[in-house]
């Protein structure tokens, strides 16, 4: 295995449905889906959605009939031909469910369930914060089940909003990754660099800007290896390798990294098993990216 190849497992990345995008305007298609007797609707709030207590949570989907008054966001369809809707509103009390955001329950979801939460919280947080038209100010109505926003005085059409990010596993010819601290991180936390894709930038220019900035450093042979959605509230991350060479000083930039150092995979070990840095949770792209340049799991 090498840290070139493909990123097999993204918790965010398996969403197993059809979305089948060329229903959403189909409003007689949508009416008979919603009331089919099979349909299921995940609710969100605040982006959480009731999940089953237990090792192996599920989302608690509730029939359309159960579900509370609201625009509907068309999810998709599975092989069973069972059509999934998203709208937000009031969670219910249910026994044996409570709340849970994709932070919690993200990668502990089955494929299915993680890729509804995903698209459903994406899309609540969208609609929520999304009200107004950026033209014209006037309150924009909900069209194409979920998925576009239409300004009724002018017209124009908005879409979801996805911000861009790039993170980047660096490494040196010794095999080294560099990890870094953010100023408001706990202390013993580390991880890969990462940044925003800025306006009129390539991905690979802005994994180049971002480690410059960030600690000082060229870097060279940017590969991309995979990317997951991460609507939390609204990025989607893309994930890349790159290389630099070790015997240039760090300079970290203090605004946005508090320390940042290079790492064999004995003094990573170590330092994990001494309880001196804590790496990311599996929910994220950079333990991907951390594992397979480690050959096995960290924790
Ligand atoms: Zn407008």
């Amino acid at each position: 295995m090498t840290h070139h190849a493909p990123l097999e497992w993204l918790a965010l990345a398996r969403g197993t449905l059809d979305r089948v995008a060329l229903n959403r305007r189909d409003d007689a298609w949508l009416d008979d889906a919603w009331t089919a007797s099979g349909t299921r609707v995940v609710v969100v709030q605040d982006g959480r959605a009731l999940v089953t207590d237990g090792p192996e949570p599920a989302l608690v989907l509730v029939p359309p009939d159960q579900a509370p008054n609201g625009d509907r966001w068309l999810l998709g369809e599975d092989e069973s031909g069972t059509v999934y809707f998203g709208t937000s509103g009031p969670l219910p009390t249910i026994e044996g469910a409570r709340p849970a955001g994709l932070r919690r329950v993200g990668a502990l979801l089955g494929d299915r369930d993680s890729g509804l939460l995903t698209h459903a919280v994406a899309l609540e947080h969208w609609h929520r914060t999304h009200r107004h038209c950026t033209r014209c100010g006037a309150a924009t109505r909900v069209a194409s089940a979920g998925h576009v926003r239409v300004c009724p005085e002018d017209g124009s059409q908005h879409f979801p909003r996805v911000d861009p990010a790039v993170i980047m596993l660096v490494t040196d010819e010794a095999d080294r990754i560099l990890l870094a601290r953010g100023p408001q991180w706990p202390a013993d936390r580390r991880s890969i660099l990462a940044g925003f894709v800025e306006p009129g930038e390539s991905l690979e220019q802005a994994v180049a800007r971002e480690v410059r900035e960030e600690v000082g450093l060229p870097v060279r042979d940017i590969r991309y290896l995979g990317s997951q959605p991460w609507p939390l509230p609204q990025s989607l991350m893309l994930g890349f390798t790159a290389s630099a060479d070790g015997d240039v000083p760090l300079r970290p930039d203090p605004e946005e990294i508090s320390d940042a150092a290079w790492y064999t995979r004995d003094e990573l070990r170590a330092a994990i098993d001494a309880g001196e840095l804590v790496p990311p949770g599996p929910l994220s792209i950079a333990a991907q990216l951390i594992m397979r340049w480690y050959g096995r799991p960290l924790c």
